[in-house]
């Protein structure tokens, strides 16, 4: 055991996380529309800042964290021409038997249950919002990995609005009723959960 002292604090793989995100030009408000787009037929209120709220959530998860850098690292070496042969060319052309882009997309979302699993599902095919956008090739932009986290950011905040959405009409509400304070971000330690 290192007794800690060798591990890297939670703050620092939060931020490098929102850093990479910005870097790669992907806002929460953009994963936001998704979950919106998808919610909103079954949640009357919902709006974006609810989505934004659990956008965030689910980027506090150190889960989601590890599969982000991960991915959002090997785009860019691809990006870079900087990743060995073969896997240079199968990262950069994003070829299509190629799989573990979406592996780690799914990996990332199973804490949060089957809902999020077949959300996962219908935006890796629909692709949805910005993930059509990160889909398609421009220029020489590597997303072979993005498309895939960014639907797994969005499945999740989805599958949390679900299982919220049951909460609420249990206590005879839906999100219009919640307050402000309700809406506002938790404000605990970044990565302090699973
Ligand atoms: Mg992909």
């Amino acid at each position: 055991m290192d007794g800690g002292h060798f591990r890297v604090h939670s703050e620092e793989v939060n931020k490098a996380t929102h850093d990479a995100l910005e870097r790669r030009g992907v806002t929460k408000e953009d994963i936001a529309k998704i979950v919106l787009e998808m919610q909103l037929p079954f949640n009357e209120g919902l709006t974006l800042a609810h989505c934004v709220e659990s956008v965030e959530s689910v980027l506090r998860k150190r889960e989601m964290q590890h599969a982000l850098l991960v991915g959002i690292e090997l785009d860019e070496l691809a990006e870079q021409g900087k990743l060995s042969q073969p896997l240079q060319q199968i990262v950069g052309s994003d070829e299509g038997l190629f799989g573990v882009d979406e592996m780690i997309g799914l990996g990332a979302v199973l804490t949060y249950g089957s809902i999020a699993v077949t959300t996962f599902g219908h935006l890796d095919k629909n692709k949805t919002g910005i993930i059509h956008k990160l889909d398609t090739k421009y220029g020489e932009h590597v997303h072979t990995f993005l498309d895939d986290l960014v639907a797994s950011i969005a499945a999740c905040a989805s599958a949390r609005i679900a299982h919220r959405t049951r909460d609420l009409e249990e206590e005879g509400r839906s999100f219009e009723d919640l307050t402000p304070e309700e809406t506002t971000p938790e404000t605990h330690v970044p990565g302090a959960e699973i």
